[in-house]
């Protein structure tokens, strides 16, 4: 196909002159925070995998003794043969975790928002979103075919003046925000959100992916709560915590729940061990946070509200420059560029684990002062 290929070449040829081509570098991961890329051993603090549980001996025995009795794979969706044993288990804990009657588990915490927001809303409906949401609630919204209007970041006044405006022309109404934002390491103000919410009788829901085991919300009333077990849970999957009907509702129609195959036993049951370890040891999931304060404090960067924080250069060669220079110094900081972020604010994002030795958080500090913010 002539006009496919071409199509592809003048579209690469095209993010190759604005500097925005993406390339996949193979990454072998040692223990968590050390990686081998290009034949160097470098320390990543590009991982959301806060915990270091990705390869944690705990929940690959859990994993393995998964396999062995479940096997690799669920071999069907949910609804049909693929609701293995260990999802029971995982659902409870999810439930109990975010104080919710009901959980339900997706493929990944991006199909759960496709699903969540799509089975809720349809054409009649009001979606507003803030403007920094992760892109799976953009994509969401606009399967679901509603409304999408988005109000500027953690700006409860603006959202207030959408409501106000827009509220009473449309059936239902759902208020969509990132709980900690992925690529700017702040909180949104989910207890004014909800206040708000409740007062236009719009449904709020708050995607906790880099929340859950590592940034403790005010128990606010949020009756959807969202997240992904893909980041300080340590593997994959993502889930929905709600009221029994509501979840009863989502397993019956989200799209990428019932048209989808279940996750596989060895997911599940790290998941569980991973969850098992976060509700008993409260100290581990304090570090990243803590980690990432050490770090914006020798900086003299605002306090870090998460384990996220960025450095905004603006210029995407420049963004490029700074994390090439601090590879060569043996660290790995990714570049985030756009469109993954707005124009015009690429970005060193630095993400802190627990357990990131802090000798090397002061030398990366060191180094970006003198060479990055001098
Ligand atoms: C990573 C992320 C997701 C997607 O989760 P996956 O499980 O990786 O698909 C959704 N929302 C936010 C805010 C994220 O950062």
């Amino acid at each position: 196909m002539d006009s496919l290929d071409r199509f592809a070449a003048e579209k690469l040829a095209s993010l190759d002159a604005k500097n925005l081509r993406r390339r996949l570098v193979e990454t072998a991961r040692e223990d968590g925070i050390w990686m081998h890329r290009n034949g160097k051993r470098l320390l990543s603090f590009s991982c959301n995998d806060y915990l270091n549980f990705a390869q944690d001996a705990r929940l690959a025995d859990a994993a393995m003794a998964a396999i062995r009795t479940h096997g690799v794979g669920a071999g069907a969706s949910r609804l049909v043969t693929g609701n293995h044993p260990l999802y029971a288990d995982l659902e409870a804990r999810l439930a109990r975790i975010k104080g919710t009657e009901a959980a339900c588990v997706f493929g990944s915490g991006y199909l759960a928002n496709l699903g969540i927001i799509s089975a809720l809303a349809g054409k009649n409906d009001l979606i507003l979103v803030d403007a920094l949401s992760h892109s799976c609630i953009l994509a969401g919204a606009a399967l679901a075919g509603g409304r999408m209007l988005t109000f500027k970041h953690n700006d409860v006044a603006d959202l207030e003046c959408l409501l106000k405006t827009h509220r009473k022309n449309f059936r239902n109404a759902i208020v969509a925000t990132d709980s900690v934002f992925s690529m700017d390491g702040d909180l949104a103000p989910v207890t004014e959100l909800s206040k708000l919410a409740e007062q236009y009788d719009a449904w709020l829901l708050t995607d906790d992916a880099h929340g859950l085991g590592v940034v403790s919300h005010a128990k606010a009333n949020v009756p959807l709560q969202m997240g992904t077990l893909s980041k300080a849970v340590g593997g994959y999957g993502g889930y929905l915590c709600a009221s029994q009907a509501v979840i009863e509702l989502i397993k019956n129609r989200a799209r990428t729940f019932v048209y989808s195959t279940g996750l596989p036993p060895p997911t599940v049951a790290a998941a569980i061990a991973a969850l098992d370890i976060i509700e008993r040891d409260p100290a581990l999931c304090a570090k990243p946070l803590a980690k990432a304060r050490a770090f914006t404090q020798r900086l003299n960067l605002p306090r870090a509200e998460s384990p996220i924080v960025p450095i905004i250069l603006g210029d995407t060669d420049k963004a490029l420059a700074v994390s090439k220079m601090l590879e060569d110094e043996g660290f790995l900081v990714a570049a985030i560029r756009p469109p993954t972020v707005p124009p015009n604010t690429a970005r060193l994002r630095f993400t802190f684990t627990a357990g990131h030795p802090d000798a090397e958080i002061a030398r990366l500090a060191e180094i970006v002062a003198a060479r990055v913010l001098a």
